[in-house]
């Protein structure tokens, strides 16, 4: 039978920890960024007692009786993996998502896991091997669809290897593969090697070791990019290894990172690059004034990666809501300024005051009603120790900014924001750096 419906409805099952005493069980990972009482459940409470696969593929049914009659849940209407699609009446799991434990080797400032205790680090309680030889045993488990994990880091699983090699073994056509990279998985090699569809994606976020370790809390940088170029060597399709960078306001949002990020990349052969950004800013309403910067952004890496002859990835998926974000704001993201004209004197200004300036500015305003910035001082701009931070947090809010100088000492953040920013530059002819200015207005 045709109907509109996805893979992970029809024979999904995602396996994922929780900070108490149980397992919760549902279709899919892509619900996980909406608050829990929005997600669909299979069951909230798996505790390891039984076994209650009956009960699941009821509800599973049921969902599925709805699809077939046009009616979908909130989250899944607007899910890209919605489609028309030939389907069987079987109950059976194919596309496997396990998520069984929030242990890391790493703790990213932006994690969710690594900035709570309850979850970093929690032991792994139930075996996931039980759980599969209870489906195999049962007739219930099918290696046609997809392997997937999520984390905490996945390698770290009691039973990786184990699981990862019997569905190799299988021929499961799909692999999915989020990690660190940090430990390296020999499982994930042959795998690379056999799996026609094997998406490994490495959040390596920097080009430097400085800036990774400043992200990750952890010295393991080349580490890292030892194991991208080790998985991608060992890889059938040149497609499966990304490597991905996640823009944190304030952290790696600057051109220069991602310059090093695309070089460092090209010396070991990788050609999949998924700029992505940080899952808050879609999702926390007072970040959105971070999207026009995080927007611009990804344009200029997307830019710099394709002149490299590298591929764009596609395949992340808050850069995904932040495009659906951009397409739904098009109009007004050209135009986002009520054209009056804010006086901003940075004489006596620093960097912390101004960020409480800027944001008065946009309560009171609203992002997409903001004033034009004019820094201006009592001598000229570039000569004060915080001009270059205040024009960062300008760039960082999204406004659109004059500024006057007279170009004779030179200032990377004034070429940032011509290169990323909304900045109309007049700099004096006479000055020493008006070339250089000059080559990057757009
Ligand atoms: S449509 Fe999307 S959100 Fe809904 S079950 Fe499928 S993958 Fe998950």
């Amino acid at each position: 039978m045709i109907y509109k419906t996805c893979r992970f409805i029809e024979h999904g099952l995602f396996i994922q920890y929780s900070d108490s005493d149980y397992l919760k069980f549902k279709h899919c990972c892509n619900m996980d960024s909406y608050p829990e009482s929005q997600q669909l459940f299979l069951c909230r409470e798996f505790r390891g007692d039984n076994f209650n696969w009956s009960e699941i593929f009821n509800i599973k049914r049921k969902i599925r009786d709805d699809c077939r009659n046009g009616i979908y849940h909130p989250i899944c209407s607007k899910c890209w993996e919605l489609q028309e699609m030939e389907t069987d009446e079987d109950d059976y799991f194919s596309q496997l998502t396990f998520s069984p434990i929030s242990k890391c080797n790493s703790r990213c400032i932006y994690c969710y896991i690594g900035n709570h205790k309850e979850y970093y680090n929690a032991e792994e309680k139930f075996d996931m091997m039980a759980i599969i030889d209870d489906l195999q045993k049962k007739n219930y488990l099918r290696f046609n669809g997809s392997l997937r994990y999520m984390g905490g880091e996945p390698t770290l699983m009691k039973d990786f290897n184990k699981i990862t090699d019997l569905f190799v073994n299988n021929n499961v056509p799909e692999i999915y593969l989020p990690t660190s990279g940090i430990k390296y998985s020999y499982s994930i090699e042959k795998a690379c090697e056999l799996i026609p569809f094997c998406n490994i994606y490495i959040s390596i976020d920097s080009g430097t070791p400085k800036t990774y370790k400043k992200i990750k809390g952890i010295n393991a940088y080349h580490l890292v990019l030892d194991s991208l170029y080790k998985y991608n060597k060992h890889s059938k399709n040149s497609i499966n290894v990304v490597s991905k960078y996640i823009f944190i306001p304030k952290i790696n949002d600057n051109t220069r990172e991602i310059d090093l990020w695309i070089s460092e990349s090209q010396k070991i052969n990788l050609s999949q690059m998924a700029p992505d950004i940080e899952y808050s800013c879609v999702f926390d309403d007072s970040k959105e004034k971070y999207l026009k910067h995080l927007f611009n952004l990804t344009n200029y890496a997307r830019k710099k990666i394709e002149e490299a002859g590298l591929v764009f990835n596609l395949g992340v998926v808050y850069r995904k809501m932040m495009y659906e974000w951009a397409k739904k704001n098009k109009e007004r993201l050209k135009n986002d300024t009520n054209h009056e004209i804010f006086i901003l004197d940075i004489t006596k200004l620093t960097a912390e005051e101004t960020e409480n300036i800027l944001q008065s500015i946009i309560d009171k305003n609203t992002i997409w009603n903001k004033p034009i910035i004019k820094i201006t001082a009592e001598k000229e701009v570039t000569d004060f120790d915080e001009f270059n931070n205040i024009l960062y947090l300008c760039i960082l809010f999204g406004f659109k900014i004059k500024l006057e100088t007279d170009a004779m000492k030179k200032s990377e953040m004034i070429i940032e924001a011509l290169k990323i920013g909304d900045i109309e530059l007049i700099a004096d002819t006479n000055g020493l750096y008006f070339e250089e200015y000059n080559k990057y207005k757009k």
